[in-house]
C-alpha cells in the first residue's frame, strides 16, 4: 500500500471511457482523483462498441465482469459476407469460447452509456470527485489546468482524456491542432428488438453473433447489444459531409439508396430504421511526445492516438492506456518517482498505439476494395481457408493468426509490472533511450 504522504493529486480532464478508466485504475493505485469533465450529465452519447478481450480483462481487474457482463452480448459467431449477396467469405464458429479460450478474456457487444455508467459509478465509489459542466481551456505548467471560468486547480499530475477535439493536446504541442478526416464516414443506428416484428430479424438480434458485409469503398458492420434487445449497425462510406461538419443528422433515404443491392437481410434491417446519425471519421498526425518536459501531465485515448474504428481498437486502446498508467503509478512511492513512470508510460503506448492506428487503415484496404482483381484475390484467400483453422496472414484482421495475438493478447497490468520489473520506480535516474521491447 502507497504512503499516505506520496499519495498524488491527479486531475483528469474528460469523463469519456479513456477518462473514467484513467480514474479507476489511478483510485486502485491509491492516489487521490478529480475529473473536470464538459458536458453537465453523462448522457447516452453514441452506440455500440466492440470489448476486445484485451479491454474486457481490464474491466474483469477492475472487478466490473459481472456488472459488464449483465449488459452485454457476446457473439458466438463472426462473420463477414460479400455485399452484394450476402455470399460468407469467411466465418468463424464457436467465437465466444475460442476467444475465452485463447485469450483468457471474453470479446463483447455494448452500448457505449452502459459502460461509461459503469465506469463512473466504479470511480465515484473509490473516491474519485467528478466535476461535471466544467470545461477546460488549457493546461499550463505546475501542472495547472485553467477551467473556462477562469479558475485554476493544481495537480501533482494532468491526464489530459478529452478526446478527438482535444485542448489538452493543444496544449502539449502549443499551438493550434486540428484533426484529419480519414475520408470515411459512419452511419450509426440502433434498433429496438421490441419495435420489430419481422421473425427473421428478431433471430438475428436475439442470437448475438458479429456480421461485416465488404463492398467497394464501403463496408458494414452488425451486432446485438443488451443482452440481444438491440442490434447496433454502422455503415462506412466515403465521407461527403461538408468539411466543417462532423456530425449531423442523417438522411435515411440517402443511406438506403447508397447501400441499395446489398445483401437483402442487411436492406431488411435498414427497413427498420427511422433515423440515423452520420459520423466524419477522423484521425490525427502522431505527436512526437504524448507527455510534457517535467513528465506531469500525459495524453491518453483519441487526443493522442484516435483511429478507424475497423478494429473497433478506439475505445480499447484508451483503457489500455489507463490501466498501464494506473498500474505504473501503483508503484509510485514518492512524487520524485513520478516522472520515471509518466517516462515509462509513454513508451509502453506510444509505439502499440501508433500501430494499431495504422492496422486501422490496413483494415479499410482489405475491407474496402472495388470489384476487381485484387477483390477476387481477396476472396479466393477467403475462400481457401473456409471452414479451416486459419494459417496465413488474413484480409480480416478480427481472426487473423497474425494480428489477432498481439491485439488481443497484450495485457496491460502485465507491461506495466514488466517495466517496473526492469526499470523500477524505486531507482533514481533517468530511464535513457530503452525500446519498448526493452522494457
Ligand atoms: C462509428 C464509431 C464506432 C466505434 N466503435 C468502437 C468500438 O466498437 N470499440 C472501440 O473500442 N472504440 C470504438 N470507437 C472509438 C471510441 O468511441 C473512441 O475511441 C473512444 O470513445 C475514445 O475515448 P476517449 O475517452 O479518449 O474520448 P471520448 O470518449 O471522446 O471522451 C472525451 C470526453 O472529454 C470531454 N471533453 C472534451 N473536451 C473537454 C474539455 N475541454 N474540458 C473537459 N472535458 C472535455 C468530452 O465531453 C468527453 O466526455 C468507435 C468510434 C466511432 C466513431
Amino acid at each position: 500500500m502507497i504512503e499516505r504522504n506520496a499519495r498524488l493529486d491527479i486531475i483528469i480532464v474528460g469523463a469519456g471511457l479513456g477518462g473514467l478508466a484513467a480514474a479507476v485504475s489511478c483510485a486502485l493505485a491509491h492516489h487521490r482523483v478529480v475529473i473536470y469533465e464538459a458536458s453537465k450529465e453523462l448522457a447516452e452519447i453514441g452506440a455500440g462498441l466492440q470489448i476486445t478481450p484485451n479491454a474486457s480483462r481490464l474491466l474483469r481487474r477492475w472487478g466490473l465482469e459481472a456488472e459488464v457482463e449483465a449488459v452485454a452480448a457476446e457473439p458466438t459467431l463472426l462473420a463477414v459476407h460479400r455485399y452484394s449477396n450476402g455470399k460468407v467469405l469467411a466465418e468463424e464458429r464457436d467465437f465466444d469460447m475460442k476467444m475465452r479460450r485463447k485469450y483468457g478474456a471474453p470479446f463483447l457487444d455494448m452500448h457505449r452509456a452502459d459502460l461509461q455508467k459503469i465506469l463512473f459509478n466504479k470511480a465515484l465509489s473509490l473516491g474519485v470527485r467528478a466535476e461535471l459542466g466544467f470545461r477546460v481551456s488549457r493546461v499550463v505548467s505546475g501542472p495547472e489546468v485553467v477551467l473556462e471560468s477562469g479558475e485554476r486547480v493544481h495537480g501533482d499530475l494532468v491526464i489530459g482524456a478529452d478526446g478527438l477535439w482535444s485542448k489538452c493536446r493543444e496544449s502539449m504541442l502549443g499551438k493550434s491542432d486540428q484533426p484529419l478526416p480519414t475520408g470515411d464516414l459512419a452511419y450509426r443506428i440502433v434498433l429496438e428488438l421490441d419495435k420489430i416484428t419481422d421473425p427473421e430479424l428478431r433471430e438475428w438480434i436475439n442470437n448475438p453473433q458479429v456480421h461485416f458485409w465488404l463492398g467497394p469503398y464501403s463496408h458494414a458492420v452488425g451486432y446485438s447489444l443488451r443482452n440481444g434487445t438491440m442490434y447496433n449497425i454502422v455503415m462506412l462510406c466515403p465521407d461527403d459531409l461538408p468539411k466543417d461538419v462532423s456530425r449531423s443528422k442523417g438522411s435515411v433515404g440517402e443511406m438506403k439508396a447508397l447501400f441499395s443491392g446489398w445483401d437483402p437481410i442487411l436492406t431488411r434491417f435498414l427497413e427498420q430504421v427511422d433515423q440515423v446519425d452520420k459520423w466524419k471519421l477522423m484521425h490525427r498526425e502522431e505527436v512526437q511526445s504524448w507527455t510534457n518536459v517535467e513528465k506531469n501531465f500525459v495524453l491518453i485515448g483519441d487526443s493522442c492516438h484516435p483511429m478507424l474504428p475497423y478494429l473497433a481498437q478506439g475505445a480499447n486502446s484508451s483503457l489500455e492506456d489507463a490501466a498501464v498508467l494506473g498500474g505504473l503509478l501503483s508503484y509510485v512511492k514518492s512524487k520524485e518517482q513520478l516522472p520515471r513512470a509518466i517516462t515509462l508510460y509513454e513508451r509502453l503506448r506510444k509505439s502499440r498505439s501508433e500501430k494499431i492506428v495504422r492496422e486501422t487503415f490496413h483494415q479499410r484496404d482489405a475491407f474496402h476494395m472495388p470489384d476487381g482483381e485484387a477483390q477476387e484475390l481477396r476472396d479466393s484467400l477467403f475462400a481457401s481457408q473456409f471452414g479451416k483453422s486459419i494459417s496465413c496472414k488474413f484480409p480480416s484482421r478480427w481472426t487473423c493468426p497474425e494480428v489477432q495475438p498481439w491485439l488481443y493478447g497484450y495485457d496491460s497490468y502485465h507491461e506495466a509490472d514488466e517495466a517496473n520489473k526492469s526499470h523500477p520506480l524505486s531507482s533514481i535516474g533517468d530511464i535513457g533511450s530503452a525500446s519498448p521491447q526493452s522494457l
